[in-house]
This record gives C-alpha cells, sequence and structure tokens, in this order.
C-alpha cells in the first residue's frame, strides 16, 4: 500500500477532491451558456447531470468512510500517543503518518519507510 496519509482521511480527500469537481463541471456548463449563448443549453444539462453524478459519487464515498471508520480498529498510536483508527491489517496513524500493522511480515518494511532518512 502506498498510501501518504491513514485510509479514513484518504477517502475524505477523494469526497472533496469530486465534490470540487463535479461543482467544477456544474459551473463550465452555466458557464458556457454565458459564453456561447443559450444554443448550449443542451451542453449546459449534461454538464449539469455529469457535475450531479460525480457529486453523488463523493456522497457514497463519504458514506462509505463513515462505515469503515465505525468498523475500524481503534488504538492509541505508539509514536505519537493519540486514538487513532487503523483499517485492515496496515494503515497509517491519521496524525503522524506512521504506518501501524497487525501483519508480522510487513513489520520490518514499515519500519524502513518510518526512517526518517
Ligand atoms: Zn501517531
Amino acid at each position: 500500500m502506498r498510501l501518504k496519509s491513514s485510509k479514513v482521511n484518504e477517502f475524505r480527500l477523494w469526497g472533496l477532491v469530486m465534490i470540487m469537481v463535479g461543482m467544477g463541471i456544474m459551473i463550465l456548463g452555466t458557464a458556457g451558456i454565458v459564453f456561447w449563448g443559450p444554443k448550449v443549453q443542451w451542453l449546459a444539462g449534461i454538464f449539469l447531470i455529469l457535475g450531479m453524478i460525480a457529486m453523488l459519487g463523493s456522497v457514497a464515498i463519504y458514506f462509505w468512510a463513515g462505515i469503515l471508520s465505525t468498523s475500524a480498529t481503534v488504538l492509541e498510536c505508539p509514536e505519537c500517543g493519540r486514538q487513532t483508527k487503523v483499517l485492515g491489517t496496515t494503515d497509517r496513524c491519521m496524525y503522524c503518518k506512521t504506518i501501524l500493522t497487525y501483519d508480522p511480515a510487513y513489520a520490518d518494511q514499515a519500519d524502513q519507510q518510518n526512517d526518517p532518512q
């Protein structure tokens, strides 16, 4: 897993990106009418629908992230001592980004990635 932050935070980030993209598409669609006149109204309609789909997608991601975070294991991070949520066997701390794992096979690898050098 090459995640730069914890999975819960990653989902929230993608949810936010999807909302931004959705809003951007909707704004572009409406801006199209301003620039090219009412004859491109059909195009604006398509853009609005695409934007709506992107925003619904982001809602779905947020919803999924919410469900996942309720099933995540809450533990105290050994690095920063704060309560964090772990999804799956390997995840990063939500606060200090330390890789936390239950799998002994990945423990050495995680240690190397956590090395400040
Ligand atoms: Zn931590």
